[in-house]
């Protein structure tokens, strides 16, 4: 098992300083290891992430190398030769378990905003006090981009998000925190082979949560009361000006329909599974509210917007891999982590790899055995 940094990297390195997981403590198990504290609806911080995997690395006993770098790995006889920073390995099979959010996501764009303004990624972003004072244009607002323009906007800087397609969900539903009925109700454990749109599937943003003590929804609505300004996506940087989608009443009422419609699942759940009684009445909640009239377009030459924060989502990095299986949007071609065209070769940590709840810290333990399953029966 090779580490090009220390175990639990990417939660040490590539994180804001304010970060807690939005999926509560409870359900941060892996295998062997669960959290096992006095606030199990809570969410853990990065240190306790760390100190979390820290811990599953010891009670597993999982051979880890840590500071060796993959800088290649190609098929060679009947398996692969790595090569690392640490020397040359020759084996029969590999699993790519190098994370599915390596870089920021930044679209082209960029480019044409002006020198003038600052641009930041998440990986850049450790906190608003490193931003200039003044406005601060985010945008993507999934679960990255909601949780910075909230913090940006409390530091008193004037904020505006640029909204695209995204998912919407309380906080908390009927008493529970939403993602336990996801995991409840079997939503987590939609198997790939199931879903009907497996590519829409893999591409769709994260939800708009964060883990807060208070357990408060961050929706768009909570975001317009905290005076954060609602734009449409970014579609055009031109002679400095970012011009901007119409229809947002349309963005928001798609959002608002599919969180209804899975508020819905959970219900019949609660129905058919007997356990209705157990929780509060179903609720509903207040449609997103749109601006009066949207803003179009920003000069960000007029010194407005001081920052840009790409919060665009993130990719996975493959510069490394020297097999032809990487399709032409850089991502991997595989069936459920197995990479047929070209036996031996395996992934885990992607998007609804084998299950909806593929990406989280918890979905690993299914799918690995599933993976490991496989690669077993290749071996032998
Ligand atoms: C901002 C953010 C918030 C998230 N919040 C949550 C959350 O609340 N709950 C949750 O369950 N999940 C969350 N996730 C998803 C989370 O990333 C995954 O659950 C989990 O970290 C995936 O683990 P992984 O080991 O597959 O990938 P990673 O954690 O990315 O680990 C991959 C490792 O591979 C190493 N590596 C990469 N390339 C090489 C190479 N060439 N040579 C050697 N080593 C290499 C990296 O250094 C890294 O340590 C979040 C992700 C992001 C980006």
């Amino acid at each position: 098992m090779l580490e090009r940094g220390e175990v639990a990297n990417s939660w040490r390195r590539e994180r804001w300083g304010s970060l807690r997981l939005l999926t509560p403590n409870w359900q941060s198990r892996l295998p062997g290891v669960r959290y096992e504290g006095g606030d199990p609806d809570g969410y853990m911080n990065m240190a306790e992430v760390t100190e979390f995997i820290e811990l599953f690395a010891k009670v597993s006993r999982a051979p880890v190398r840590a500071g060796v770098n993959v800088t290649s790995v190609r098929a060679a006889g009947d398996g692969y030769l790595v090569t690392t920073s640490d020397g040359e390995i020759a084996c029969r099979a590999v699993v790519i378990a190098s994370g599915a959010c390596n870089r920021p996501s930044v679209p082209p764009l960029s480019a044409a905003v002006p020198g003038g303004v600052e641009q930041l990624t998440p990986f850049g972003y450790r906190g608003p006090g490193q931003l200039p004072d003044g406005g601060v244009l985010v945008v993507g607002a999934s679960a990255t981009g909601v949780q910075l323009a909230a913090e940006i906007s409390r530091s008193g800087r004037p904020v505006t998000l640029s909204v695209g397609e995204h998912v919407r969900l309380p906080r908390t539903y009927r008493g529970r925190d939403v993602l336990w009925w996801m995991d409840a109700s079997g939503v987590w454990d939609q198997r790939y082979d199931e879903v009907d749109d497996l590519t829409r599937a893999r591409r769709l943003p994260s939800p708009q949560l964060v883990g807060t003590p208070e357990r408060a929804t961050l929706d768009l609505n909570a975001l317009t009361a905290l005076g954060v300004e609602l734009v449409g996506r970014l579609a055009m940087v031109r002679d400095g000006s970012a011009l901007l989608s119409g229809g947002l009443r349309n963005v928001f009422s798609l959002a608002d329909l599919k969180m209804n419609r899975l508020l819905d699942t959970f219900d019949e759940w609660a129905l058919t599974s007997g356990r209705n009684a157990e929780f509060a009445a179903p609720e509903r909640f207040a449609p997103t509210v749109a601006p009066e009239s949207a803003r179009l377009q920003l000069d960000l030459r007029s010194g407005e917007i001081r920052t840009v924060v790409w919060a665009t989502g993130f990719r996975p990095e493959y510069g490394w891999l020297d097999v032809p299986v990487i399709d032409g949007k850089g991502r991997l071609r595989h069936d459920g982590g197995v990479v047929t065209d070209s036996p031996g070769l395996y992934a885990l940590g992607l998007p609804v790899l084998r299950r909806r709840k593929s990406t989280f810290i918890h979905g690993i333990e299914d799918d690995a055995r599933d993976v490991v399953g496989h690669l077993a029966g290749y071996l032998g």
